[in-house]
């Protein structure tokens, strides 16, 4: 299906290619949502006009402030605690006096009036967010642009009615979080925007609301006609527009079975993960940020297995404070428990910067200056991090996990800032449970070659096949040229894998897997016949890591695996590995 310009006479079945943001499937009506003109031309005013249009921008801002807090205070309960805080996140940009500042300013100095001033620095803030390497920085940018929009509709007049009238699939440039709460309590079908990404706040609150979406569309809103038939797909991240008869068919097909199936498939997630030969397993989640913790309890994760907390550093022009930090991990033990919640010391370095440092530029990234090494070269920001784990581990479930251990060394400099840290907070009198495990993420291959070693000194291991296969295999992860070399069907990569879950378990320590290896099908069988028993996966794949799971016995994975250990080839072991999945395992997961 080529793509063609809107309006054409064979508009018919246009594919677009965004990306996925919620998972689902919507058929219906395209509700085009394009707001009017926000661009304002620019107007100088005289020197006798600043105060008022001063006045007129506070004013907006206050409107503004309002409209979000009425928003805010709408909220039904079944919207959890992200959508309010999303609101929160933006009445606080709202109250940022430096930033407003900068549009008063711009009036005072530059006579514009406040219309075309606002435009201005709202704008350049949107661009310095968009340029930031971090994603979720650039996501950021969104909360910037919707602010503009709402105080230029109080500027220029006419707010955008937001009526949808019927069930719909809105198509817009972008949701601001505030229309979106409006525009669900209308029932919208799904959701597809023009910018935005996985991470954006429209994208989060969608997949919260389970509003199928997809963004990041390009120009969505230039190739759909208000009324027209489209067809969304949140698995895929594509939208079809004007689809033929036979398309729409096999879309509410489709539809129908995956809604039966995932259904279901969360349903079953409530059971106690058992294999078929009755072998417990535990199925945790992999978070990075705070506004995914409300999906945990719907499919019933086994705790959190890895808190990625670099998102907590890099979104930002400081080190978040100890007293902050503590508030983040306090809230996601408490949500977790009595299940563990695994938190991971920071993993910057590589290719995620922190602005507040200055680095050097590395020559080998992923081998240089990263994760722990980085930490330990700056104790004075690492303590804050460890006394803000041990404040928050209350419940006493907060586990300690170190990334990109290569050494003991590592591991000894870390007991001894923690002994450090417990002392510090003592003196400060401030109250903390030093009830608290260690554990160290195994993705270095000497760690994993070391395993009998290290399961003597910390309390658990997490196996990192992400960069286990990177280091073992001296393959990039993100280079695509040599994607084709980077397997953990590689029998090197297997025989780790294996020895570490055999030396933690001789030591009597926990062994989890949080790399993607972890939550796919064809590895699964070989996980469990290699002795894992607790996977950590995003949470959106729990319900089907959990059913596999359930469906296999530990016997027959066992004998899998001894088999698949004497192949010599990655090739002949992934082999095996599909083959064994399509006999066991797609019939179960795989939804046509
Ligand atoms: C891994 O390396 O497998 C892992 C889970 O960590 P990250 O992807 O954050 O490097
Ligand atoms: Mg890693």
């Amino acid at each position: 299906m080529k793509k063609k310009a809107k309006g054409s006479p064979a508009h018919r079945n246009l594919v677009l290619q965004g990306i996925a943001a919620s998972p689902g499937i919507a058929v219906g009506q395209a509700f085009l949502y394009v707001e009017h003109d926000l661009e304002p031309e620019p107007r100088v005013i005289q020197p006798s006009e600043v105060d008022s249009e001063i006045q007129r921008f506070r004013e907006s801002v206050e409107r503004a402030s309002q409209y979000l807090k009425s928003s805010k205070e709408q909220l039904p309960p079944s919207y959890g605690k992200d959508v309010g805080k999303i609101l929160s996140i933006q009445l606080d940009l709202l109250q940022d006096e430096f930033f407003l500042a900068e549009v008063e300013n711009t009036i005072r100095q530059e006579k514009l009036d406040a219309a075309y001033a606002t435009f201005v620095v709202f704008k350049k803030k949107k661009e310095k967010l968009l340029a930031a390497e971090n994603e979720y920085l650039r996501d950021r940018a969104f909360d910037i642009h919707a602010l503009k929009k709402l105080i230029l509709k109080n500027l220029m007049g006419e707010p955008a009615p937001l009526e949808v009238g019927h069930p719909a699939i809105v198509v817009a440039e972008e949701i601001g979080p505030a229309d979106m709460v409006r525009l669900h309590r209308q029932s919208i079908l799904g959701l597809a925007t023009n910018t935005g990404g996985r991470t954006s706040h429209t994208a989060i609150i969608a997949r919260s609301l389970s509003v199928p979406a997809v963004v990041g569309l390009g120009n969505v809103t230039e190739k759909v006609e208000n009324g027209e038939l489209i067809v969304l797909d949140g698995y895929e991240g594509c939208l079809i527009v004007d689809p033929e008869p036979q398309v729409v068919r096999r879309f509410r097909e489709r539809k129908k079975k995956l809604v039966v199936y995932e259904k279901k498939l969360r349903e079953e997630s409530r059971l106690e993960t058992r294999t078929r030969d009755g072998v417990p397993v535990q199925v945790a989640a992999n978070i990075e940020f705070e506004e995914e913790l409300g999906s945990l309890k719907e499919v019933f994760a086994d705790g959190v297995g890895l808190f990625r907390t670099e998102g907590i550093f890099l979104n930002r022009d400081s080190l978040p404070t100890e007293d902050e930090q503590t508030r983040v991990y306090r809230e996601v033990a408490r949500m977790v428990a009595p299940n563990p919640c695994t938190i991971r010391t920071i993993d910057v370095g590589g290719d995620k910067v922190l602005r507040w440092l200055v680095y050097t530029e590395e020559r080998n990234p992923f081998l240089g200056w990263r994760a722990i090494r980085f930490w330990l070269d700056h104790p004075q920001y690492f303590l804050v991090q460890l006394k803000a784990m041990l404040r928050a581990n209350e419940p006493g479930n907060i586990r300690i996990l170190l990334p990109m251990i290569s050494g003991l060394e590592e591991v000894y400099k870390v007991q001894e800032l923690l002994a450090e840290a417990q002392r510090q907070l003592r003196e400060e009198g401030k109250p903390f449970n030093p009830e608290i495990s260690l554990g160290i993420m195994v993705e270095i291959p000497s760690t994993a070659i070391l395993a009998d070693l290290f399961a003597r000194e910390v309390d658990f291991f997490s196996i990192g096949t992400n960069d286990l296969v990177q280091y073992t295999l001296a393959v990039d992860r993100g280079n695509e040229k040599v994607a084709r070399l980077y397997s953990y069907f590689h029998p090197a990569v297997l025989r780790l894998v294996e020895q570490v879950i055999h030396a933690g378990k001789r030591q009597g320590i926990e062994v989890s897997m949080c790399g993607e290896m972890a939550a796919d099908g064809r590895a699964i069988p070989l996980l469990l016949g290699a002795g894992l028993r607790h996977f950590s996966c995003a949470s959106a794949l729990i319900p089907e890591v959990k059913k596999i799971i359930r469906n296999l016995s530990v016997a027959e994975c066992r004998e899998l695996f001894e088999r698949l250990k004497g192949l010599k080839t990655t090739q002949e072991i992934r082999e095996a590995a599909e083959a064994f999945y399509r006999q066991k395992v797609a019939a179960l997961v795989e939804v046509t």
